[in-house]
Parts: C-alpha cells; structure tokens; sequence
C-alpha cells in the first residue's frame, strides 16, 4: 500500500470512530431518503457529517464535536450562526406571524435596499432560492424579447431548474437524466472567459437568443471571470439585442453592489439568494424596469409567477438584519481577510512542495490540487480529486468543516484566532500528503 493509501485508510478509519451518531443517523436516513441524502451537493461517502447546532463560527456534530465553520452553506450565512441582532429579527418577526399571504412591508424595505445597493437593478422580485431566481430572470428575458434560446457557460452553475441543469459538469454536452430533451435543445454552452469563443457562438445565434446568463466568479472553483471577458459579454449582448443575466447569488457578498460594481459592467438582469434571505431560504432576481414589467401583474398577458413564501416576512426581517451589518465597511474588512488567508494558504502549499493553486475573491476561495493557472472550470476540473477528498477528510478530522472539493467562505465572526487556526490545520494537512506522497509504500515485506 502506498503512504497515501494508509493516510486515506488511517483518516477514514478516524472518521468512523469519531462519528457514530452520524453513521447512526445516516443508517436510518437510507430507509426515508433515497441514499440517505436530499441535498446532492453536500453529500459524500461514507456518510456526511450529521450537524445537531452552530453558534458564531462553529458547529458540533452529533457527537459533540466542535468545527470551525468555513463555509457559511456555502456563502449564505455571512454572520456565522445564530447572530444576535439576526435571531432577535427572526425571533421578533415569527411572533407577529411567519408570513401572512398578503404583501408587507419588509419586502418594500428588502427591495429598496437591493435596488440602492446594485444600481442596475430598477425593479426586483422575491422568491425562495437562486433557482428560483435564475428561472425568474431567465423567464422574463425570454418573454421579453421573444426569444426562446438561452446561453450559459460550462461549468457555471445556476440551480436545478431544467436549462440551467445543462452542461455543469462534463461531459457538457450531455442531457443529465430527468432533464427535458426540449429545455436542453434551448441551451447553448459558451465558455467561461473565453471571448472570442462565446462572443461568436452569440453571434452565430442572435436572432434566437434571449440571454446570456453567467456568474462573475464562478461558485464552483471560486474563478473569477476576466474584467475583459465580462466587458466583451455586455458589448456583443448589446449589439445582438440579447440580455445580460449576472448570476449574483454568490457574489452579492463582495462588495455592496456585487462583482457588477467591481467591474463596472451593468447587466440588464441580476440573480440573488444566499445572504438576502439572512440564512432563512430566499432568492431575488431584478434588473431593468422595462423587462421586469414582464411581471406586472397590472399589465394584460404578465409572467404569472407565484411562490406561497415569496417575500414572507420572516425571510425578508431576517435578510434585512443581515445587511444592515453588512455594510460596505464590513464587506471590505471581510475581504481583506480573505485575501490574507489566500495568501497564507498558497504559501502553506509552496512550502510544503505541492503542486496547489488557491483561486478565489475576497472572502471566498477554493483550494485546487494543480500547478496554476486555474481560470476555467475545465481546468479545475482536471485537477486531482483525490487528493481534495483526503484533505477534506483531514480537516475533519481535526475539527474544521469545509466543502468536500475545498471551497472556503468566511463570516464576519471569524476574528483573528479563528482565521489563524484554520490557516494552520490546513498548513498541517498539507504537510501530511506531502509527506505521504514522498514516503516509501508501507506494510510491504521486505
Ligand atoms: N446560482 C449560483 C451562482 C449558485 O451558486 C447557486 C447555489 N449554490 C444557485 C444559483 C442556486 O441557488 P439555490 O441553491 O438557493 O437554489
């Protein structure tokens, strides 16, 4: 056995013994859900970790171990858990009733706040995830401009509804099972910051083509998109008469505009979730006033578009608490953290000779086992799993709780000590495959 196989055996062995409770409850999951799981994304063999509570920035599993928290669901939860002034808005607002089925005025609040901080957005609705929110922009671009056709990247991941469901992972041109052969003939598959590519590829399909839709930085991988390649995307979708949709679900938390001020492109669209709803579900999608008109139920032959909790008022008090704290000041010092730790991480790997490159923004990053550049998701896809699923497993094994591929977020409650302690773990989970990379095979007779 190779020194790397007997770290993956030792770790996993670890694992089991640590987390009984967990194997327990993921035994009896299996017999109520199929393969004991109902969020794919957060799933991994031989069972995931069972989370009984968190508080500031850490969890305990159902076994009673501590974790540093470093990934917030995956960017949602920008003050960590159960923030004070976050629970007392929850709290508060649940006790005047959860929602009412009638409008409030939380979600004029929540609507104001998202149109004042992201200038291209005149005009915004609510839903209850980014799914939803990407479906909604997506909608309204079609029935805007009559066009049946939407453009997304390889690799880019906008939720589950059925034309975004195309082309996330390879092989690209494959209809993932359940997925509408019709809703998949409507989708074309450009190329994350390749111009010319997608730029001709819109060309080439204009006259069909409501939209382009694409992430700033993408969630998956934490690669930002090229200044050049978002500028090119405004100016031929301009020319071509084809929306723009930035998928800001993850992004939002950036900067107070999203990546879109960052840039200083102005899309015609913007998808929302994550930190809007305060860790309560919640998505938004917004942009032009004339295109969102599509939705104005005043309007003769408006998009129809329900949804039981969109903007209930649980949602909207506790997303409305959220970023009042999280201002443009907060978002700058979180960012700055997060630009420390990337580079202390990138620095753990360079002295511990591993071929890693650790992407990312400000306070999200993702840690890749390859030699950089990483700028496409093709590239972060050929980098070597195994060796992120052995670090994951480390980390957890000595108390930090990150995504199995090595995506990082940070919350503002993350102070110094915390942001030092996860740095070193994963400076000592590097060293460990570094070493077992170099070490002789183990247990062989000689
Ligand atoms: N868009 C992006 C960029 C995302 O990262 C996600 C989820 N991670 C979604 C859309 C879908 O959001 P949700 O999981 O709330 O449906």
């Amino acid at each position: 056995m190779t020194a790397l196989e007997a770290l993956e055996a030792r770790e996993l062995t670890t694992y089991q013994h640590r987390t009984p409770q967990s194997h327990a409850l993921f035994a009896r999951a299996r017999q109520v859900m199929p393969g004991g799981d109902t969020r794919t994304g957060t799933f991994y063999l031989p069972y995931p970790l069972f989370v009984a509570r968190g508080e500031g920035c850490h969890l305990w599993d159902a076994d009673g171990h501590q974790y540093l928290d470093v990934l917030n669901n995956f960017t949602s939860l920008v003050h960590g858990h159960g923030h004070t002034a976050v629970v007392r808005a929850i709290a508060d607002q649940a006790a005047k009733g959860t929602v009412h089925g009638t409008a409030n005025a939380l979600q004029v609040a929540l609507a104001e706040v998202l149109c004042k901080r992201v200038p291209s957005v005149e005009r915004v609705r609510f839903c209850n995830s980014g799914t939803e929110a990407t479906m909604g922009a997506l909608r309204a671009a079609k029935a805007f401009t009559g066009r049946p056709k939407i453009l997304k990247m390889a690799g880019g991941y906008h939720g589950s509804h059925d034309q975004v469901a195309i082309a996330v992972s390879a092989p690209y041109d494959a209809v993932p099972p359940g997925v509408s052969p019709g809703a998949a003939a409507e989708v074309l598959v450009g190329r994350f910051n390749d111009l010319e590519y997608t730029a001709a590829l819109i060309r080439a399909h204009a006259s069909q083509l409501a939209a382009v839709i694409v992430e700033p930085m993408t969630g998956t991988g934490a690669l930002p998109a090229d200044r050049a390649f978002l500028d090119g995307l405004r100016q031929v979708t301009a020319e071509c008469g084809v929306l723009l949709v930035f998928d800001e679900v993850i992004t939002f938390r950036l900067a107070p505009g999203g990546l879109q001020e960052v840039h200083g492109i102005c899309p015609d669209l913007t998808s929302f979730g994550k930190i809007i709803g305060g860790g309560m579900p919640a998505g938004a999608f917004g942009g032009r006033a004339d295109v969102m008109a599509t939705y104005d139920p005043s309007r003769p032959g408006a998009i129809s578009h329900s949804g039981t909790y969109n903007g209930n008022a649980t949602t909207m008090a506790a997303g409305l608490a959220t970023l009042r704290l999280f201002d443009g000041a907060a978002i700058g010092r979180l960012n700055a953290a997060g630009d420390t730790v990337r580079a202390r991480l990138q620095a753990a790997a360079v002295k511990h000779g591993l071929a890693v490159t650790v992407t990312g923004y400000g306070s999200i990053m993702q840690l890749h086992f390859g030699a950089g550049p990483i700028t496409t998701p093709e590239q972060a896809a050929a980098t070597d799993k195994r060796l992120t699923r052995l670090l994951h497993l480390l980390l957890l094994n000595r108390g930090v709780f990150t995504a199995t591929r090595q995506t990082y977020v940070l919350s503002t409650v993350m102070h110094q000590a915390a942001l030092d302690v996860f740095t070193d773990r994963v400076g000592d989970a590097l060293g460990e495959i570094a070493r077992a990379q170099k070490a002789a095979p183990v247990g062989v007779a000689s």
